[in-house]
């Protein structure tokens, strides 16, 4: 039985209690924008939807160019089975309980189950976003080689930096046995500034106690190289240059996108996405621990240590040759710098994602 006479088949075909795959979501598409005829397609359930069934919207329409005459528009199965009904933005709705899918108005599905309608327009215009974002990113793949190469010519500077940060941390804590990482945790430096002020003792009588405050000094830019259990920052960019070349392809890119199931492509362009964040995130992290080797920063560090109540004792010297460490300024320890220490960093180039339609 149909609904008008010209649905084809039986008006219920229930094939789909699995959800439809984006394969058969785009053969519907195409069958939309070729024919303007949402209600003919085969596969459609043209029955009205019965109230609190759960529902799934797989994708969006709107019939083509030469549907745009109210004769020409759809019939819709929730609210107007036999005249035409809409034209614009048209829903391919899946329903889980029935096994069926229904073509229907977008409007008149949101009037007949307001909530329902919301959440699964929310999940709808979520999945349309995540699909959209793969996409870009899988249309990135072949900047690849170009990250690869940003890659390279930053790996020996960065080994450089883990190189004096390794020496640094080496030199104050095990050779000087210093634990400044311990004061600067946090990027500030504080000391303490004690008060006299009378307080009462229990007998009545007046007395002076000291109280104490903690005050900041000053910051130290870059104060994460004194990180002792800092990661190698190296060894992970080039974890990262391995992973990129792991999901390059090989050969033509456009075919094997083509040859992708969709599962593949989002961990795909997951893995690209990951890595590129990770490799700029690297580099920033290497460029904020070579700023702790700095003029500014040995004598903060220097006048902070002639504070009242700073018990460390160390002193810090940025030098031609390299950088001085010592607990006074007579004995220290020289660190040199490090071949292509101060060269430029390079970022990887931004993965900016396009904007939301
Ligand atoms: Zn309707």
């Amino acid at each position: 039985m149909s609904g008008d006479g010209q649905i084809p088949g039986p008006a219920v075909k229930a094939d789909y209690f699995e959800r439809p795959d984006i394969g058969l979501v785009k053969l519907i598409r195409e069958y939309i924008k070729q024919f303007g005829t949402p209600h003919l397609w085969w596969g459609h359930t043209h029955t009205k939807p019965p109230k609190g069934g759960r529902v799934t919207f797989l994708g969006k329409y709107s019939l083509p160019k030469t549907h745009r005459r109210r004769e020409k528009w759809a019939l819709c199965p929730c609210c107007s089975p036999a005249t035409p009904k809409y034209f614009k933005q048209g829903l391919i709705a899946w329903f889980p309980d029935e096994g069926v899918i229904r073509c229907v108005g977008d409007q008149c599905y949101k009037t007949l189950d307001p909530e329902g309608y919301r959440i699964a327009m929310e999940l709808l215009e979520s999945e349309i976003a995540e699909q959209r974002s793969t996409e870009y990113l899988l249309s990135r793949l072949p900047k690849i080689p170009d990250y690869i190469r940003t890659i390279d010519a930053n790996l020996d500077i960065v080994a450089a930096i883990d190189q004096i940060r390794r020496e640094l941390v080496l030199n104050l804590e095990q050779r000087l046995a210093i634990d400044l990482w311990s004061e600067l945790k946090d990027g500030m430096l504080r000391y303490v500034v004690r008060t006299p002020r009378l307080v009462q003792r229990s007998d009545g009588k007046m007395d002076v106690a000291m109280s104490s405050e903690f005050r900041d000094f000053g910051r130290v830019d870059g104060h994460i190289a004194l990180n002792p259990a800092a990661r190698k920052l190296a060894l992970n960019l080039s974890h990262r240059k391995e992973n990129l070349l792991a999901i390059y392809p090989d050969g033509d890119i456009a075919e094997s996108l083509r040859s992708m199931t969709e599962v593949e492509k989002k961990k795909i362009s997951k893995i690209l996405s990951g890595c590129h964040n990770q490799c700029n995130g690297l580099l920033e992290e290497a460029e904020v621990v070579r700023r702790f080797f700095s003029r500014v920063n040995a004598s903060t560090i220097n006048n902070w240590v002639q504070q009242d109540g700073v018990s460390l004792r160390v002193h810090l010297k940025f030098a031609d040759d390299g950088f001085h460490v010592g607990r006074s300024e007579t004995g220290y320890f020289l660190i040199k710098w490090p071949d292509k220490l101060w060269h430029t960093l390079t970022r990887l180039e931004p993965l900016s994602q396009p904007m939301a339609a």
